[in-house]
């Protein structure tokens, strides 16, 4: 159901107020790694805003490889979240970690992200399989491309068309950076299916001053759009501090990428 045979006509996903995904648009998603306060998300909201950027990214449930690192602010979090994103028309996609969770966050998402570590939650993708939200699913940590149709097919099947795709890297051999950023997977994604392909080049590479060349790269290999990582004061970030872009860095990446996308 997701391949190029089931369907030829590209998917564009409409989250409302004219913030469209997919085919036609350059998609911009950026926040933080965690929802860590008010004062936090003003600023960020602020940011997007500023730079028209009208997609947040922000977990409230954090998947953390120790259990004593930060691990979210939960439902409470999602709330602020959700109330302070809608008083400034921004779209909310946040990552849910089990069944339990699509229920009680439903009302206050726009898309549900499922993480690296869940992508073979067969559970959780078939409870997303029943929900009238969009689903991005991110390829697993040590995941195929193959792995990853496989599960946007359990979500499709289980009657969720609104599906996107996020490359956010890859385990391999290679140590100097956290991940390897697969871009292979964007020409090969965009010709097997017809959903939208994402990159996520903060997980893909980890290591901030890389990622605007490679979310540039990903736009070249023709993706559909990029969610990354930012923060004011990145150094202070609860999590994921050192993949995350400062404000001038990410508004310098934002002008570059429309650049980019207007080449294609
Ligand atoms: C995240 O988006 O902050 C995250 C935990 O991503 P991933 O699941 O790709 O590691
Ligand atoms: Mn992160």
């Amino acid at each position: 159901l997701v391949s190029r045979k089931w369907r030829v006509r590209p998917t564009v996903l409409d989250l409302g107020d004219g913030v469209r995904i997919g085919e036609g648009t350059l998609t911009l998603a950026a926040g933080p790694c965690s929802i860590e306060s008010e004062a936090q998300m003003e600023s960020i909201m602020q940011h997007l805003v500023d730079n028209d950027v009208r997609i947040m990214r922000g977990g409230v449930y954090k998947p953390r490889s120790s259990p004593y690192s930060f691990r979210g602010l939960g439902m409470e979090g999602l709330r602020l979240f959700h109330q302070m994103a809608r008083a400034r028309g921004i779209k909310i996609i946040t990552e849910v970690m089990q069944v339990s969770q699509v229920e009680e966050m439903h009302d206050y998402v726009d898309v549900f992200q499922v993480g690296a570590r869940n992508t073979q939650n067969f559970n959780l993708l078939d409870a997303l399989g029943g929900v009238d939200k969009p689903v991005m699913i991110k390829r697993g940590i040590s995941g195929t491309l193959e792995e990853l149709l496989s599960s946007a097919e359990y979500v499709f099947s289980g009657g969720n068309e609104k599906l996107i795709l996020c490359e956010r890297g890859i385990r391999t051999f290679e140590t100097a950076s956290r991940n390897t950023l697969d871009l292979n997977a964007v020409p090969i994604l965009k010709e097997k299916t017809h959903l939208p392909v994402i990159v996520d080049p903060s997980h893909g590479i980890g290591i901030r001053d890389y990622v605007a060349p490679m979310a540039l790269a990903g736009v070249m290999a023709g993706a559909d759009g990029i969610i990354y990582e930012a923060h004011e004061t990145p150094e202070k970030a609860a999590s994921d501090g050192a993949q995350t872009l400062n404000f001038d860095e990410s508004a310098r990446l934002i002008r570059n990428l429309r650049r980019v996308y207007a080449l294609r």
